[in-house]
């Protein structure tokens, strides 16, 4: 740390990322991206036309893509709000509405507790319930803003749009912020209730169902008040957020609904399907509606299996926290990729 470091961030411990390895070809399970690639449209539109156009600043105002997911939402473009990946969307969502406090999970995704301490936000941690399930009477009148990731990272599990609408209705006074990263997978997307409750905003990203992790891009729906809020925060302090590749390839990716839609579904069956294997083998499995499990055994020490696996070329993502540290997180890769993991862990616990 130099001696010229604002004093206010010198406690700070930033957010780990996922291990992005470049030694070695590994069977990657460890962040939560998709296997398929991009929408075939998706890949045309990155073409020397637009390569050419990067001599242009992107588009501040992301008209086409607001227009798209508008479209694709039913909703209009002054409820969209675009980001730098859902990752900048949340920042400027805390930053905007966070001024009483922030309320989530003590098990759920890093970035929270870190974009809070930045914002020198106080928070208030609530503790999963025993099975790692969410209890939705603990964000009932809250006092301050909520996030709540749904469904929830790392454990997969959900809550229902009833919940949702509970939570919102009791907390008028601030705004519940749902984290949608995984709606895809299988979950109900509670987009239709931004029309009800005005202090409710939805976030998803491109970067999970949609195959674009390395473009960065994600998305809020919200009453237009809500998003108005978050373009004041963007235009002070980086107007044009989201590039010009980035952008042409994201609306091309709205319009290629079916071609994610069918990827989905193979994640979600492959996710069935690992889920019955590693039960079969003594795992126990959390219900997930996203395209990882996370999962534990008696026979296995967490992170054990974790550094074993890495060492057979195979990388899944282990937590040292607490409450969690028996569990993995293992991202839903092809079905090849699953029939190899499987494999290798039963040679591993034969051992
Ligand atoms: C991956 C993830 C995000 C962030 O995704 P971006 O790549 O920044 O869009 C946000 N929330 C949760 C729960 C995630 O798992």
């Amino acid at each position: 740390m130099s001696k010229y470091f604002n004093s206010f961030y010198k406690e700070l411990t930033p957010y780990t990322p996922g291990e992005q390895p470049q030694d070695k070809k590994y069977i990657k399970l460890n962040t939560n991206e998709s296997p398929y690639i991009p929408a075939p449209g998706v890949i045309d539109v990155i073409n020397s036309k637009e390569a050419a156009d990067l001599r242009l600043y992107s588009d501040p105002e992301l008209k086409p893509l607001k227009a798209e997911l508008a479209r694709a939402y039913g909703v209009e473009p002054k409820n969209v709000f675009v980001g730098n990946g859902s990752d900048e969307v949340l920042y400027f969502a805390f930053m905007a509405f966070g001024e009483a406090g922030l309320k989530f999970a003590d098990i759920t995704y890093g970035c929270y507790k870190v974009f809070a301490a930045v914002n020198g936000l106080k928070t208030e941690i609530v503790p999963l319930k025993d099975d790692l399930s969410l209890d939705p009477s603990d964000y009932m009148d809250s006092g301050k803003a909520v996030v709540i990731a749904n469904p929830n990272a790392p454990t997969g599990m959900t809550i229902s749009l009833e919940d949702i609408a509970e939570i919102a209705k009791s907390n008028a006074g601030s705004v519940v912020m749902i984290d949608e990263a995984y709606v895809d997978f299988g979950a109900e997307s509670a987009v239709e209730l931004t029309k009800e409750f005005d202090n409710l905003l939805v976030v998803q990203t491109f970067s999970k169902s949609r195959s674009l992790a390395g473009a960065r891009v994600g998305y809020a729906i919200g009453n237009e008040e809500l998003i108005a809020d978050l373009e004041t925060l963007k235009f002070s302090f980086n107007p044009y957020n989201v590039n010009r590749l980035s952008m042409a390839a994201a609306v091309e990716a709205v319009k290629a609904a079916d071609y994610y839609k069918d990827a989905c579904g193979k994640i979600a069956a492959t996710r069935e399907w690992t889920t019955k294997e590693l039960t079969k083998l003594g795992f126990t499995v959390l219900p997930s509606k996203s395209n990882f499990i996370f999962a534990k055994t008696p026979d296995y020490d967490g992170k054990k299996l974790y550094l074993d696996l890495k060492d057979r070329g195979i990388l899944i993502r282990h937590f040292d926290s607490a409450r969690i540290s028996d569990y993995n997180r293992i991202t839903i890769g092809t079905q090849e990729d699953m029939e190899t993991f499987v494999a290798t862990v039963k040679e591993l616990l034969a051992k």
